[in-house]
């Protein structure tokens, strides 16, 4: 085993794999940009080194950085996690060159499965069932238009070099075909910087199942049974599961032996996922799932096969790298019970599932798991972290295992409810809300569900009288006590029938909500609303949501659900008025890629008005409205968080 290793990765993974590492005696070395300084995988590793400014082309994809760093701690060997440089094969070249080991499949493999089109030329020569469709090398409009016809619509354009569900457009009419490719192609040549697409037939009720594969170095080759990522929205993945509810042995045993199929044709060493789509719009059948890519590297949602397996992933990955043999042959490989991995996001669901940034001034987790269940919290940040714009918005995966689906989907929805993040938008309430669907819970899945139940998953309901309330009482407690506090202690002194009574002025969206808070000596209080809340009774104080006083706010939980309410402070009134003025900002940092209005046009409420990229992906900014432009970004400027992009004339005036 190797005596020290270094992590080229930041976030959850790089926390994930330093605890196996620990656990094996192995030392760590942690790189970390500028926005990364005080990480917690910084902190988690014993040693670390600053490879650069916070973009990522400055610091975590700088190969030549990070290989220097290992020379100089004397690591014997980079980890590379996942995203970033696991599967960029000149990497794994530079630091096989410089005398290092990579932790993972050979430049060769990934090479041979780095492009969708060459992978699908290869898959289907290794008699590995792919999605019809073209992969050629031609690229011209015409010609994918025509073999868009021949293979029949609906088809997907895929970016061959994607990754992430970018650089992809769902097609169901030749019409459309043009506008698609473009946008794909745009997403494409941003993200990957090659914008060469594939065209593939749009499977019916699309299911996407994969399996995961591990290899050593002495040609032995094992599955480890499948996952289930259907449950998806834009092709990311939000809730994993293993094993897919509806598996059937016959189904199993093909894709198991497909996989492995394919990843002995690639000669595949360390962790690896063959993803395949499969068409659920029947019972699952045995001749009806087609290879889709091969992911070169640990999977992020791997954590769901350890729990269904027993097997610490990343210990194989360190073994298999280091020269041991697979510690487990096939037939000691067994599934046990089900488990569940739902994704948090700092992601605003109800605005088209922007990404979000802010501080994390409260973050939460359950402390233990909910009852007849095993959970695992994999996360790379703590309370008072921030999610920055440079990074994947990630916040934490909650994992969940139990004895069957039924009793593992309760627990992650218990889980979820006793989860709790305030200062940045995050979707807990979505997951939610998706872990409570009667579809979901039948495991009635496929790609689309999340689109066609997307007004409910995505719907925030008003907050109660009790969450109201229990935001005055936060509010009130302002700047004055801790959490921890009780400030009705002090106020319990006035044991009079008339109690002290403080008025709190809360905002939540665009209502203004007038609270006034009293003590009473009995040690609870009083909250009443000004119309067209109901006056309140009297609560008593531990029986009040859960809430938590950042700057500014105050966020009260109900379930899954977090309300954030703005507390306004009295001597600021510029809020007020931006908020007056009629405009449309940009929700986060980015790009304005393309430009679809002109000052002086009349638009109407839903009309496109322009893309804005961030976070590597295209998102539309439609008219909130009916109305006319006075103003409109340009196209190619890179705004910021809250940049006016478009300004309507003023109906009133
Ligand atoms: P996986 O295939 O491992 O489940 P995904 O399909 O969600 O993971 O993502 C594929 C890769 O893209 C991962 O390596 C992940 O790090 C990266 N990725 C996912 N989302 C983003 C994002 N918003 N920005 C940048 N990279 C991302
Ligand atoms: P990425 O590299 O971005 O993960 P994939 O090829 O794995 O790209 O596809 C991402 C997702 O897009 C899949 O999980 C699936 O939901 C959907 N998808 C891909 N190919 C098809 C297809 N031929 N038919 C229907 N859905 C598909
Ligand atoms: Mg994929």
């Amino acid at each position: 085993m190797f005596g020290k290793i270094l992590i080229a990765n930041r976030g959850e993974i790089a926390c994930r794999v330093i605890r196996t590492a620990r656990k094996l005696g192995v030392r760590t070395v942690a790189v970390y940009s500028d926005a990364d300084a005080r990480a917690l995988h910084v902190e988690m590793a014993d040693e670390a080194v600053h490879i650069g400014p916070s973009p990522v082309g400055d610091s975590y994809l700088r190969g030549d950085r990070i290989i220097a760093a290992a020379l100089a701690t004397g690591a014997e060997a980079i980890h590379p996690g996942y995203g970033f440089l696991s599967e960029n094969p000149d990497f794994v070249d530079q630091v096989t060159a410089a005398g290092l080991i990579f932790i993972g499949p050979s430049a060769a493999s990934i090479r041979a499965m780095g492009l969708k089109d060459a992978a699908k030329r290869l898959m289907e020569k290794a008699g590995v069932p792919v999605v019809p469709g073209y992969h050629g090398e031609a690229q011209e409009i015409v010609l994918l238009a025509t073999k868009a016809r021949e293979i029949g619509y609906p088809v997907l354009i895929k970016a061959r070099a994607g990754g992430g569900g970018k650089g992809m457009r769902r097609v169901d009419h030749p019409d459309d075909f043009s506008e698609a490719l473009s946008g794909a192609r745009r997403e494409a040549k941003a993200a990957f910087g090659d914008d060469r697409v594939l065209v593939e037939k749009y499977v019916d009720k699309p299911r996407h199942i994969e399996v995961q594969v591990f290899g050593d170095n002495f040609g032995n080759v094992v599955h480890l049974f499948e996952r289930d990522c259907s449950a998806q929205r834009r092709h990311q993945k939000v809730i994993e599961e293993a094993p897919a509810p509806g598996m059937t042995p016959a189904l199993r045993k093909a894709m198991t032996e497909a996989a492995l199929k394919a990843a002995k044709a690639i000669s595949y060493s360390g962790a690896g996922t063959i993803e395949f789509i499969v068409d659920g719009s029947e019972a699952l059948k045995a001749d009806r799932f087609w290879f889709m890519e091969m992911n070169t590297r640990l999977q992020v949602e791997h954590p769901v096969t350890e729990m269904v397996t027993g097997v610490d992933l990343v210990e194989w990955q360190l073994r298999v790298a280091a020269g041991e043999k697979l510690p487990k042959a096939q037939n000691e490989i067994a599934l046990a019970g089900h488990a569940f991995e739902a994704r948090i996001y700092a992601e605003d669901a109800a605005k088209g599932f922007l990404p979000a940034t802010g501080t994390l001034y409260h973050l939460k987790f359950p402390d233990t798991p909910p009852e007849d269940a095993a959970m695992r919290i994999e996360t790379g940040v703590r309370s008072g972290d921030a999610i920055s714009p440079f990074y994947d918005p990630m916040i934490a995966k909650l994992v969940v295992h139990a004895r069957d689906r039924t009793t593992a989907l309760g627990a992650l929805r218990k889980a979820l409810a006793r989860t709790e993040v305030a200062g940045s938008t995050v979707n807990t309430a979505f997951l939610a809300a998706l872990a409570a669907d009667a579809d979901f819970a039948a495991g009635d899945i496929d790609t689309g569900l999340i689109g066609r139940h997307q007004d409910a998953l995505v719907a925030v309901p008003a907050p109660s009288d009790e969450a109201i309330a229990a935001a005055a009482l936060a509010a009130t407690d302002a700047s004055t006590a801790g959490p921890a506090a009780d400030p009705w202690c002090s106020l319990a002194g006035y044991a009079h029938f008339h109690t002290l009574a403080r008025r709190t002025r809360l905002r939540y969206g665009e209502e203004n909500i007038l609270a006034r808070v009293s003590a009473r000596p009995d040690g609870r209080f009083q909250v009443a609303l000004e119309a067209p809340h109901d006056a309140l009774n009297a609560h008593d104080l531990r029986s009040m949501p859960r809430s938590a006083r950042w700057p500014g706010h105050v966020t009260v939980f109900e379930g899954a659900v977090g309300y954030t309410f703005t507390v306004p402070d009295p001597l600021a009134k510029a809020d007020e008025a931006a908020a007056a003025s009629d405009s449309l900002r940009a929700p986060m940092p980015g790009l304005v890629k393309l430009v679809r209005a002109a000052a002086g046009d009349a638009v109407i409420k839903g009309q496109p008005l322009l893309i804005l990229e961030a976070m590597k992906m295209e998102h539309t900014i439609a008219a909130p409205h009916d109305g006319v432009i006075a103003e409109i970004a340009a196209e190619g400027a890179q705004v910021s968080d809250g940049t006016v992009l478009v300004r309507f004339e003023d109906a009133r005036g």
